[in-house]
């Protein structure tokens, strides 16, 4: 894989030379080298050589121009994340990539203990930075850098939602740690639920489908927004059907305005899914008001 590669080629210098220009993206377009320089203890022959290689492996892009200044590429954030998930001990591999979202890359990991686990890197915005000038005044509100902190946002937001869910025994993968935008998950070993054709025990399904979003809800306090049969795996465990939800950085909590609309719309999505596959005769209204445990 190219990530992996790409991160076995790097050293110490390297990932502080990419530390320093993700610090300051916020208050620049490109990080201008004098900046880079300043802010790192060592010769400026090394960083050079350094930013040279990084550019190569395009884990920054170069500007030249009035100023020569180095930005991140999504890449380039990816091997920080990788970094920090390793030294950490989260994280010992990276395997295949097992799929290209519009918002995401997920690939397969294992851990230091040789458990499979699952890497998912938030794209946000790919590219939403275009046309943006320097400005100094109110950086902290208008980052240059708006997919760096958008991509971030949306790790933490999942890795914390997920670490609730799992704590109230939903129906989730185990969350085991996050850098950036960048979490790692457990390997849930199935299959999505629009492929599973000939499921056994469809309403029960249903039924522990419903009781995940109610314990999101009742007891967590989120709609999950974005749920329809592409982000549930459904593993057989002890001959039985577990439909886990995932797919979580877009939750909305229960107050937010259009939660209740969410809500609605992911109760109805599964329940015209079971409906058209399985004709499993649901109230929608029922489950809705289960769901919000009225
Ligand atoms: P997105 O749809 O935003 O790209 P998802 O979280 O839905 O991101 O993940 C994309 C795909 O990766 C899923 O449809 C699933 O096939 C796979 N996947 C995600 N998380 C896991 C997991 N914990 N275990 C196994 N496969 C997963
Ligand atoms: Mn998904």
């Amino acid at each position: 894989v190219l990530l992996a590669l790409t991160y076995k080629k790097l050293v110490d210098r390297d990932f502080r030379v990419l530390a320093v220009i993700e610090r300051e993206m916020p208050r620049y377009e490109y990080v201008p080298i004098e900046v880079i320089e300043r802010r790192l203890r060592m010769p400026s022959s090394h960083v050079a050589m350094s930013l040279q290689k990084l550019n190569q492996l395009k884990l920054v892009r170069r500007r030249l121009g009035d100023y020569t200044g180095y930005r991140l590429t999504y890449m380039g954030l990816d091997v920080l994340a990788l970094h920090s998930l390793v030294e950490r001990g989260i994280l010992h591999a990276l395997g295949d990539k097992l799929g290209v979202g519009k918002e995401s890359d997920v690939y397969s990991g294992l851990t230091p203990g040789g458990e499979r686990v699952i890497v998912k890197f938030h794209r946000v915005g790919r590219t939403s930075f275009q046309k943006i000038v320097r400005v100094r005044h109110y950086a902290a509100e208008r980052p240059y850098s708006s997919w760096l902190q958008l991509a971030k946002l949306a790790g933490q937001r999942e890795f914390r939602a997920l670490e609730e869910l799992y704590r109230v025994g939903a129906l989730v993968p185990k969350p085991l740690g996050y850098s950036r935008h960048a979490v790692v998950t457990e390997y849930i070993e199935g299959v999505e639920l629009y492929v599973y054709k000939d499921a056994m025990e469809p309403e029960s399904m249903l039924r522990d489908i419903m009781e995940t979003l109610r314990k999101a809800y009742v007891e967590v306090g989120i709609v999950h927004g974005d749920l329809s049969e592409y982000n549930i795996l459904v593993v057989i465990e002890d001959d039985k059907e577990r439909p886990y939800i995932i797919d979580w950085p877009q939750y909305v909590e229960k107050e937010h305005p259009s939660a209740e609309q969410l809500l609605r719309r992911d109760v109805e999505y599964v329940a015209r899914f079971f409906r058209k596959r399985y004709r499993v005769d649901v109230d929608t209204e029922k489950l809705i008001r289960y769901v919000k445990g009225e």
